[in-house]
């Protein structure tokens, strides 16, 4: 097979520095050890630390996708509102509507950002008891008002807040309890920057309770059923244990950074994509709600965006994302998110000007 690395500039997954790519090669424990449920444990108040929750936090074996199933089957007992701006807020309704649970997508365009006052109207007919948000769409690169939202939300206590924050988490603060979110969700491989396949998912004690009532139809994605293995710092089956490792060591080296550094440095980076983009091309969300994480440029100068990347790849060695499905070519998304560097940023930059010659 023909490989050679990219430094990785896309949504997802990204850059994993060298020394977490040895934590995951730490010699195999077994699940049931005690040293494995040491691990677990010790992993436990830094994962409360780096979400801000005094609540439960579980590690999903799954990529983001298995979270945001156990997240409505888990606490959707009457109709969830979907609220869909993007491609994975329609996986939300996609996921609500295949395990079988009333649901209602509330449609806006994928350009603007979901406002606190739609979803006040939605929630004052009473028929929902649980609301799903996508915090940053990787589609668009539109940051969600996720305070103003969960506000609004609040004013209907019957109602779950469930918000993926897939690429937003590590590189955005979040604080879980005093938003009083109900299921934070986010797989690893975006601004946590480990390679794919576990999933973070913070869960308020009223989700646990909720999910008790609605006796969800999965064990893999039973709330009850991991928090009973949470308990003695174990999971229902076989983690990836590489993973903990590694999250273990990435979760040091953030705090070795500094979380406000962290969302510092992601703010300076994007602050200079997003400079960048408006001198030279377009942004695709409304302004005022710009992602953090990632960029979606709007392809104003007609450039062949896959063309681009070849030549990213194949002579600079750097990888960037065309636009998502119906946004290919129309748009293409630079990610600046993980343990990425402003300097990096400015390279990747000089380096399209330079493909390009613009
Ligand atoms: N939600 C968002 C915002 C995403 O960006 C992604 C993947 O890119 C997903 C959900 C689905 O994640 P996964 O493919 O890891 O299941």
């Amino acid at each position: 097979m023909k490989h050679f690395h990219s430094k990785l500039f896309t949504p997802g997954p990204v850059e994993v520095r060298p020394e977490i790519l040895l934590a995951m090669a730490t010699p195999q424990i077994h699940h049931r050890s005690p040293e494995c449920a040491d691990l677990y444990a010790e992993l436990q108040p830094k994962l409360k630390k780096f979400l801000y929750t005094d609540q439960t936090v579980f590690l999903f074996t799954s990529s983001s996708t298995g979270a945001m199933e156990a997240a409505v089957q888990n606490t959707v007992r009457k109709k969830c509102l979907n609220l869909v701006n993007g491609a994975f807020a329609g996986r939300w309704h996609q996921i609500t509507q295949a395990c079988g649970l009333p649901c209602e997508a509330l449609e806006v365009p994928w350009d603007k950002a979901i406002k606190p006052e739609q979803v006040e109207e939605k929630l004052s007919t009473g028929e929902f008891d649980a609301v799903t948000l996508v915090y940053n769409e990787t589609s668009t690169g539109m940051l969600n008002p996720l305070p103003e939202i969960a506000e609004v939300v609040h004013r209907f206590p019957d109602v779950m807040l469930l918000v993926d924050a897939v690429s937003a988490m590590g590189g955005v603060k979040i604080e879980f309890d005093r938003l009083g979110l109900d299921v934070l969700l986010a797989g690893v491989q975006k601004a946590i920057a480990l390679p794919p396949g576990l999933t973070i998912c913070a869960v308020s004690d009223r989700a646990l309770k909720r999910a008790e009532e609605v006796k969800p139809k999965t064990y893999y994605f039973s709330f009850p059923v991991m928090l009973k293995y949470h308990n003695k710092n174990q999971t229902p089956s076989t983690p990836s244990t590489a993973h903990m490792f590694a999250l273990n060591a990435q979760l040091d080296a953030m705090f070795a950074e500094g979380l406000e550094r962290r969302f510092a440095r992601h703010e300076e980076m994007a602050s200079l994509v997003q400079a960048w983009a408006k001198e030279k091309f377009d942004i695709y969300p409304e302004e005022g709600y710009w992602s953090k994480t990632l960029t979606c440029v709007v392809n104003t100068r007609g450039i062949d965006v896959a063309a681009l990347n070849k030549t990213l790849v194949e002579e600079h060695g750097m990888r960037i994302a065309n636009g998502y499905g119906d946004l290919k070519e129309k748009t293409f998304r630079i990610a600046h998110m993980g343990d990425l560097t402003t300097a990096d940023i400015r390279g990747l930059l000089a380096t399209i000007d330079m493909i390009l010659g613009i």
